[in-house]
């Protein structure tokens, strides 16, 4: 079997030339004569890899100086406890914007920790729109505002930076990172997991401006306290040295792209196809208001629920595969994120218009 359009979610679909070059190196990384996999993660070949890939990140996201970076473990979940621990710096209360599945999580984990202010939420509107701005609760008193930058299972995507009013500004970028541009000065905290947009899973990206690191809660496992972290380069202890590699990986090959500004057209460009022949058709629906539409993750109604099924293997006999859409969602979800190529865009547009002729 050849490869296929991996539409998947996350894990999530690599540029297939960083695949090409992992395999090339895989026994023997540069003159080093051994696998990366192999190398300590003190010695002076990883210390390479892992300076150019803070470099390189810092580049392509144009990252100020007085921004620490961070690579960690545990995933952007581990970030929905840890945030609050690490930054609420003697504050009770911490504001949340709740725009779908991953707001919610984050808000359920955050409680555990502090005092949750439900700034606005789309619930009510089965979170196929971002409540208009004028209306959120901003609590003054609060560490900080949360909110996520894009919605991955609900497809709901913020298209500008939201004005919170004064108070540090925290985003989960996990699935639109690097998809498009952001300056990064507005923020208090950017964090995301690398397995949609960055690379393989078990890798997590925490930029924090320099003024919130140090002020965790007493008693946090030192692995967990951005500042021991800060002060060791994310090597408090054995990083995941081989997804770093990868990560640095699609970072280079984002540079070849042309960075963050030039994908982001593409990016667009892909989405508004996509949409276009959804909206064009009357078998599939796409329940999400125009304005908020997610570039990364494009979900889709059929009609008929029962046309589900014949959809799904239909699309896999045509090399289009992981379409199914979340379970608390239903019918179908295409995540198109950086590393899917516009030829896959035009495939999948050629299959969706093709079955509705045919049924
Ligand atoms: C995937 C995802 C997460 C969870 O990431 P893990 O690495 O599995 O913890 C959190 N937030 C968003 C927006 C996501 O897309």
């Amino acid at each position: 079997m050849s490869r296929v359009y991996n539409f998947s979610a996350g894990p999530s679909a690599f540029p297939e030339s960083v695949l090409k070059q992992a395999q090339a190196e895989l026994l023997e990384w540069r003159d080093s004569g051994m696998s990366v996999m192999e190398m300590s993660h003190r010695g002076k070949f990883f210390s390479l890899i892992a300076e150019e890939l803070e470099a390189d990140l810092r580049a392509l996201m144009a990252i100020p100086s007085n921004y620490k970076v961070l690579f960690l473990q545990g995933g952007a979940s581990a970030q929905f406890s840890l945030i609050p621990q690490n930054i609420l710096n003697g504050k009770t209360k911490a504001c949340y914007v709740n725009t779908g599945a991953w707001s919610e999580k984050a808000i359920q984990d955050a409680k555990a920790v502090c005092e949750v202010v439900v700034s606005a939420s789309g619930e009510s509107g089965k979170f196929t729109s971002i409540p208009d701005l004028s209306s959120w609760a901003i609590d003054t008193d609060a560490a900080y505002l949360h909110y996520t930058s894009n919605e991955t299972i609900h497809g709901v995507e913020f298209q500008t930076i939201p004005d919170s009013k004064g108070l540090t500004l925290v985003s989960d970028m996990s699935s639109n990172i690097l998809s498009r541009e952001f300056d990064v000065s507005q923020f208090g905290l950017i964090y995301a997991g690398t397995q949609k947009n960055m690379g393989p899973a078990g890798v997590t990206v925490v930029i924090v401006r320099e003024d919130l690191v140090g002020h965790a809660a007493k008693g946090i496992p030192p692995v967990f306290d951005y500042a021991q972290q800060v002060k060791n380069g994310s090597m408090l202890n054995t990083p995941a040295t081989y997804n770093w590699y990868l990560v640095g990986l699609v970072l280079k090959w984002l540079k070849e792209q042309g960075g963050v500004a030039a994908i982001e057209k593409r990016n667009i460009n892909k989405a508004e196809k996509l949409y276009n022949v959804i909206d064009q058709s009357s078998l599939y629906r796409n329940p999400v208001e125009k304005t908020v539409r997610s570039r990364m993750n494009v979900p889709f109604i059929l009609a008929d629920e029962a046309l589900d099924k014949p959809f799904l293997a239909a699309a896999e006999a045509n090399g289009l595969f992981e379409l199914k859409g979340h379970r608390s969602v239903g019918g179908m979800r295409a995540s198109i994120y950086n590393a899917m190529p516009e030829s896959g865009i035009d495939a999948l547009c050629e299959f969706i218009k093709e079955f509705e002729r045919s049924h």
